[in-house]
């Protein structure tokens, strides 16, 4: 594959459904945010194709199902390896469809993606099933597969969140149908080549290309589809979640967040670095970054100040050259809402302190959706730019006085996914980590995962946890069998 090119027609992507490629009629366009262009289509499906796609998946998943363990773990491991084996393609990829870093694609979301397969995999000896022996009677816990799961994915991590749904589904027995994001759906097209040339069972594993409003509907009101995993933002979660709870069907949520960062006085060394790693990697476009900052006054100016000197290595360039930090937004659209938010926060009395504009660029790069880390001042902890979700580079930072004084301003919000924590004192940090409310939190760290960890929001955050036993649980549906010896039959085992 050529490493950049201008091609309006470079992917002709299809849909991959039971096993073959397929057209849907209309397309949408493939599009490259940091050159503005156009570099292919992909199908715009709707209903029909979705059909066809659960239709595959139900006749191919009981022989799936059928497979032990053993089998299913051993197709998740070649899986890896193929994705391992392609790992610069990949990253390329991801980097064209994204706009970010191709070194960030590679070293995030590519290595998550292989190692979202190895991990359930291996993860996959620890879960057992569970047992409750009694005197009379004995209990066990039997987790079998639901049949056909969907999962539907946003655009800042895509082969990345979306592996982390196929792992567990595929290992628990189910097929599944997927909906990534139109905006990025490029890996998971050539994750189906993939699954073609390491010839993985037919059906098990399909993908639908197209709009969330059309397809992705589609693919949760459908009545065979068992289960609906849904990555994106709380708006469509909250549709997601009220045409598939009316339904009855299984229901995880990952949402939106607008996660606090603290910072006492006492934070160790490097902290100034980390928190605008926290704040700015993939643009400030992953769930889990940082974009309420909070810093103790005493230290308030120093840390700001350090915060600006890392922030001039953090310089948009081209996606495609290894050493870039910092890529594109995802989108001219996106661009325009970031920047809405900067001229509200000006509006609103909030000082520019870092960034605030777009980079001059160069060349190729001048159509591309670039915009500068950003950090404001002086807003209300109330105000919309420090409560709604800009989802960009964009920092809101306030001072704070006292640890009780904190934890109520990051909790003031609708949101609560993740919150970071950079203080020497340890005891003082859990301390604050047991009263913020959100799901996830880091204590002098960040996107720091063990996958075995339970992962997921309160609030407008989401519902339900992955990660671990909690997606193995989530992809299958349990049941308990009681049983009596022949001999304690007479009484039916009750005293
Ligand atoms: P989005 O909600 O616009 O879209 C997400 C997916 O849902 C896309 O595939 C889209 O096509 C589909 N969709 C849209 N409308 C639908 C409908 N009516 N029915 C079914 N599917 C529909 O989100 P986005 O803009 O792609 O992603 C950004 C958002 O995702 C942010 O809010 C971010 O915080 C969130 N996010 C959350 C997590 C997490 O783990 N909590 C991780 C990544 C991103």
């Amino acid at each position: 594959m050529p490493k950049e090119s201008r091609s309006q027609d470079q992917f002709q992507m299809q849909n991959f459904i039971g096993g073959e490629w397929s057209a849907a009629g209309a397309t949408l366009p493939i599009l490259n945010p940091a050159l503005g262009l156009t570099i292919g289509s992909l199908p715009r499906s709707g209903a029909v194709e979705i059909d066809r796609a659960v239709a595959a998946a139900k006749s191919s998943q009981p022989s799936w199902a059928s497979l032990s363990l053993k089998e299913r773990v051993g197709w998740l491991i070649r899986i890896a390896e193929a994705l391992e084996n392609n790992a610069e393609e990949f990253a390329q990829l991801e980097s064209l469809d994204t706009g970010k870093p191709i070194s960030l694609a590679k070293n995030m979301d590519i290595s998550r993606a292989i190692a979202n397969f190895r991990f359930f995999a291996e993860f996959s000896e620890s879960f057992k099933e569970e047992s409750f022996p009694g005197t009379t009677s004995q209990n066990l816990t039997h987790r079998s597969a639901l049949g056909v799961v969907g999962l539907i994915t946003p655009w800042n991590l895509p082969l990345y969140l979306l592996t982390w749904k196929i792992a567990p589904a595929i290992l628990m027995g189910n097929a599944v149908v997927a909906k990534p994001s139109e905006m990025t759906s490029l890996t998971a097209w050539r994750f189906g080549q993939l699954l073609e040339q390491i010839a993985f069972p037919k059906g098990v594993i399909n993908f639908v290309f197209g709009l969330g409003a059309e397809c992705g509907d589609a693919l949760v009101v459908h009545p065979d589809v068992r289960a609906i995993s849904f990555t994106g933002g709380t708006k469509t979660g909250a549709l997601v979640g009220a045409a598939a709870g009316s339904r009855f069907k299984k229901l995880s949520l990952e949402l939106g967040g607008k996660n606090p960062i603290v910072v006492f006085d006492d934070a160790p060394p490097g902290a100034s670095a980390q928190v605008v790693r926290s704040a700015f990697l993939n643009s400030g476009q992953i769930c889990l970054c940082g974009s309420r900052l909070f810093v103790q006054r005493k230290g308030y100016d120093s840390f700001l100040k350090e915060m600006s000197l890392e922030l001039a290595r953090w310089v948009p360039a081209d996606p495609q050259k290894t050493e870039t930090v910092m890529g594109s937004l995802i989108s001219k659209d996106h661009l325009a809402k970031v920047e809405s938010y900067v001229t509200l926060s000006k509006e609103l009395g909030g000082r520019i302190l870092f960034g605030g504009k777009r980079p001059e660029m160069s060349g190729a790069l001048t159509e591309g959706a670039f915009y500068l880390p950003t950090i404001v001042e002086g807003l209300s902890p109330q105000s919309r730019p420090s409560q709604e979700e800009i989802f960009g580079p964009v920092l809101v930072v306030h001072p704070f006085e006292t640890e009780e004084e904190v934890i109520s301003l990051a909790n003031q919000v609708t949101y609560g996914l993740s919150a970071s924590i950079w203080s020497a004192d340890l005891e003082k940090a859990k301390r604050v980590a047991e009263r913020l409310e959100a799901g996830v939190i880091w204590i002098n760290t960040w996107l720091n995962r063990d996958l075995r960890t339970a992962f997921g929001g309160m609030k407008n955050s989401g519902v339900g946890r992955e990660g671990g036993r909690y997606s193995l649980e989530f992809f299958s549906e349990v049941k308990n069998i009681c049983w009596v010896s022949p001999e304690g039959a007479a009484t039916g085992g009750v005293r």
